[in-house]
């Protein structure tokens, strides 16, 4: 299969890190030098002050024409809708602080341009650590790239391109750039592992819009693997085999062949309703964080949006939206679905979700803190101005409005109440709006669980957000991978959390949907729909698997297996039960790690 090495790695070594871009590959190891350049420092006399930042300007304007290289590779290769990756380091290049606090660094302090830099990128990198939102501290690792593209166009150093391989690889780097990624030959470089990274780097994202697999955050593949030496990878589950034997080989081809047709087989399923085997309708609606990836949504077969998380419009941006700027996104989204409804939910800044805007103050305990609704009623004027640009927006589409992290009536009358304010001002002012529009709440507080029959008497409809329900209801910390263990949505606790709200939902005759990650989880699809739930909200490239899973049961078979597993005593119990049921019902699907 594979060209022979010397190789000293003992047979069917296992490498286990992050599944970053799913799928198998099955090649040799094509090792790439990513190393840092170091910066040497030196003081430089006055009289270099000049020439140094020259040699800093020529550095940044290389740095410049590459990346607008790669766009312009990026747009012929169909990735136009990745382009703002490549933007951002564009941006980083023209960033005031690293660029200014550089220059000043050298006019100052007198220290070469290598010197300079260095002190700045590691200035931003500890403003980057801080902060607790992992898409956001992931940011980092751009500021990082772009960090390394000037300093080696500083001291000249040539990066080995990945267009020029020839054989069929597997590249294995310390690190590779978005950049890297979209000027790989896909014809040659069929998967990539690295050292470092995360499934929110943008390289991830990159690997999974390409199709090509990929595992990160493996901490020492660079030094284990040596060039050319036979690899499995598997992007689904996270893990990497090394010098496989002839047995693991096949095992994973047919893997590999058995995945492939799984995938090809999806891409059917977009159009098809969704709806049980006997004819239930099941809304299967995407989560959008920002509002470009809600054309991609409706693409993959979303019946419109859930839960449209508009903080990450104010977290994109130093100063917040105001309400021309919001009512112009929350406009766009809305016709874009039509006539399917959108969910737009109310600011929920704060926890792990940081405006830089807002200031919020340090707290002990933020998750629990100043967030979400409370945060909106006690900045009342930001708050009306957002329900003021989704009430506008509203004649425009199916507009509905959640308020997140709902934990009383008291609460919920409160925002009632500014809504009305807002109504009767759009009214005077003689400004359309659609004076029905449904209002809901997200339940993710146990309180909310415990009062659902009364929360359930004044919203139109409930979606429940299992991310933080989970996290609030068990005592885990959502972000803390220390507890991670215990963050188990099978848990029966939170079994019965999740049957009593759909049941004051029920009783009450309004919607009940979910939003949380849960919903997007094919394993616990039928546990779901036992238990009443009629909307999935999820990222909208697992809408497809879900699909396929519900057109197969009938509501009875999916009674059945909810039976089975309601009334065991433990999460553990419960995840073996209700794997066994569905390895058994879908064994094509649930026979293969992690899919
Ligand atoms: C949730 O808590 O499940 C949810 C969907 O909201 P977020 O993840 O934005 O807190
Ligand atoms: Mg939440």
């Amino acid at each position: 299969m594979m060209a022979s090495v010397k190789i000293d790695i003992e047979q069917d070594t296992i490498l286990v890190g992050i599944g970053a871009s799913p799928g198998i590959a099955i090649a040799n190891s094509h090792l790439v030098n990513r190393a840092r350049v170091a910066a040497v420092e030196r003081r430089i006399a006055p009289e270099e002050v000049q020439a140094e930042i020259k040699a800093f300007d020529d550095a940044l304007s290389t740095s410049r024409g590459q990346l607008l290289e790669v766009k312009k590779q990026a747009l012929t290769e169909g990735l136009s809708d990745h382009l703002y990756i490549i933007d951002t380091h564009l941006l980083i290049l023209e960033d005031q602080m690293l660029v200014g606090e550089t220059k000043e660094l050298i006019q100052k302090e007198l220290v070469n341009a290598e010197g300079a830099i260095s002190r700045t990128l590691g200035r931003l990198r500890k403003v980057f650590d801080s902060i607790t939102d992992e898409y956001l501290r992931e940011r980092r690792s751009d500021i990082d790239l772009v960090g390394d593209r000037i300093m080696r166009n500083l001291v000249g150093e040539v990066r080995d391109t990945l267009n020029d391989i020839e054989d069929t690889v597997i590249v294995v780097a310390h690190d590779l750039s978005p950049a890297d990624t979209v000027q790989m030959n896909k014809e040659k470089i069929i998967g990539f592992v690295t050292d470092v990274g995360s499934r929110t780097a943008h390289t991830a994202i990159l690997a999974r819009s390409l199709g090509i697999p990929a595992v990160v955050g493996l901490e020492t593949v660079t030094s284990l693997v040596p060039n050319a030496l036979p690899m499995i990878i598997d992007g689904i589950s996270g893990t990497v085999i090394l010098n496989p034997s002839q047995e693991t080989f096949r095992e994973y081809l047919e893997k590999k062949q058995r995945y492939e047709y799984l995938e090809k087989e999806l891409e059917a399923f977009r159009t098809l309703p969704a709806e049980t085997r006997d004819g239930h309708h099941i809304a299967l609606r995407a989560n959008l964080d920002l509002s470009d990836e809600a054309a991609e949504a409706r693409e993959l077969g979303a019946e419109g949006i859930g839960l449209f998380r508009t903080e990450f419009l104010f977290m994109e941006h130093d100063v917040a939206p105001n309400e021309e700027e919001q009512f112009a996104v929350y406009r766009q989204v809305a016709e874009e679905m039509r006539p399917h409804p959108v969910t737009i939910r109310t600011l929920d800044v704060g926890g792990d979700k940081f405006v830089p805007e807002f200031n919020l103050c340090d707290e002990l305990n933020p998750v629990m803190g100043l967030r979400a609704v409370r945060f909106s009623l006690k900045e009342g004027r930001l708050f009306k101005s957002q329900l003021r640009a989704i009430l506008r927006a509203s004649v425009y589409g199916s507009l509905r409005i959640m308020f997140p992290m709902i934990s009383g009536v008291g609460e919920l009358r409160a925002c009632r109440q500014y809504l009305d304010e807002v109504k009767q001002e759009l009214r005077d002012e003689g400004l359309a709006f659609n004076d029905s529009v449904p209002v809901g709440i997200m339940i993710e507080t146990p309180s909310a669980v415990l009062i659902a029959d009364l929360l359930a008497r004044e919203s139109d409809f409930f979606s429940v957000g299992t991310n933080d329900l989970i996290q609030y209801c068990l005592a885990i910390d959502r972000s803390n991978e220390h507890v991670a263990y215990l963050y188990e949505p099978l848990h029966p606790a939170v079994l019965r959390a999740l049957k009593q709200v759909c049941q004051a939902a029920e009783t009450a005759g309004i919607e009940i949907g979910m939003c949380g990650e849960m919903a997007g989880e094919q394993l616990y699809c039928v546990v779901l729909i036992a238990l009443g739930f009629r909307e999935l909200s999820m990222n909208a490239t697992n809408i497809s698997r879900l699909k396929r899973i519900m057109r197969q049961v009938s509501l009875q078979e999916v009674q059945e297996i909810f039976e089975k597993i309601i009334d065991l005593p433990t999460a553990a119990d419960v995840n073996l039960a209700l794997e066994d049921a569905m390895r058994k019902r879908f064994p094509e699907l649930f026979n293969l790690s992690g899919i």
